[in-house]
């Protein structure tokens, strides 16, 4: 196949790791300071392997260190890539480039508002392009590679680093440093790309996602603030009363496993849920459902079944767009 029979494949850079300059090959921790970050085509072409796999059109769509990704990245994504599926249905797939801080949330928030069947790849990198053994150039490739296969339509947005593919809903950074960072615990890989040219698939994600979702971006200038309260021994109501003075719209509690946090903790939520701010109780613990148990009903509480503190405030953001409903909202999660 010439390169202009191969699949279109969309790369669009916000910026990362994977996209900025160290001072020398030893640098792998302080390269984020300067804050010098490559434009979306020069990583392209460092990778003219992608050739191989798609006619890749390159996108600047920002250029910032994932620490500094924002709500309205978030709708202002979602709404391009949907534009580019809906305006151009000869594009095959979309990869973003993305700092690996918050490429987890990113990737969930995409995975609950793209309307497309069609792959959405989110990629980053653990070591700088300047740096000895950098994952940036076959992280990148992978992330073409992956966008441009039809065996990864219908699966929902996923992440590829380290030549893994992992599902948006399941995928945590687990580590500060090291390459192998993106886990799915108890869940797994989806699949692998890898260095034979092909993309393998073993499983898919069952919860409800992009095309199936009832979640849309369209019209929606922000999102409504939600807030997490993180659970420790000791730790009282302070967080939770704080966040329902300064109006927030939700809150999740990162709660001790199985789901409950210090009795005062307790009180002030159950407080701010009587007052009408939706509140989920989802554990910090990394894996495990935290379950409607009569306690929680009667409290009137959401549980957050086994997404991460983050990742059920994207989702109760979302649903705070469509619903104040409780019982709505404990659907939702019971979907996605
Ligand atoms: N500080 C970087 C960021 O999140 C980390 C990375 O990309 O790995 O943008």
């Amino acid at each position: 196949m010439s390169t202009d029979s191969k699949p279109i494949v969309y790369l669009l850079g916000t910026g990362g790791t994977i996209a900025t300059q160290g001072a020398n090959r030893m640098d792998g921790t302080e390269y984020g300071t300067a804050g010098i970050r490559a434009p979306i085509q020069e990583m392209l072409d460092r990778v003219p392997e992608a050739a191989d796999f798609a006619q890749v059109k390159a996108e600047q769509f920002i250029n910032v260190a994932s620490t500094g990704i924002e709500l309205d990245h978030w709708l202002a994504l979602a709404k391009r890539i949907n534009q580019i599926f809906s305006e151009e249905p000869e594009v095959a797939g979309v990869a973003v480039t993305h700092g690996t801080a918050t490429l987890e949330e990113t990737a969930y928030f995409l995975n609950l508002t793209v309307k497309s069947r069609k792959p959405v790849v989110v990629t980053g990198a653990m070591r700088p392009p300047t740096a000895m053994g950098t994952d940036a150039d076959v992280n990148l490739l992978n992330a073409i590679q992956t966008a441009a296969s039809p065996e990864s339509v219908g699966r929902g947005v996923v992440t590829v680093l380290n030549n893994e593919i992992q599902a948006a809903r399941h995928v945590t950074k687990t580590n500060t440093y090291r390459v192998e960072t993106f886990k799915s615990g108890e869940f797994g890989f989806l699949g692998y790309a890898d260095s034979d040219h092909r993309v393998v698939y073993y499983q898919s994600p069952s919860r409800r996602h992009t095309y199936e979702s009832e979640f849309s971006v369209d019209g929606l200038t922000e999102l409504p603030r939600v807030e997490i309260a993180y659970s420790t021994a000791g730790g009282d109501g302070l967080p939770v009363r704080l966040f329902a003075e300064a109006g927030v719209s939700g809150i999740v509690s990162a709660a001790l496993a199985p789901g409950a946090s210090h009795p005062d903790q307790m009180d002030a939520l159950e407080t701010v849920t009587k007052a009408g701010i939706p509140v989920v109780i989802a554990a910090h613990v990394g894996s495990g459902r935290v379950i409607l148990t009569e306690g929680n009903m009667e409290r009137g509480y959401i549980a957050g079944d086994n997404l991460s503190p983050k990742k059920a405030r994207i989702l109760l953001m979302l649903a705070l767009t469509v619903t104040r409903d409780r019982g709505e909202i404990q659907r939702m999660f019971d979907t996605y």
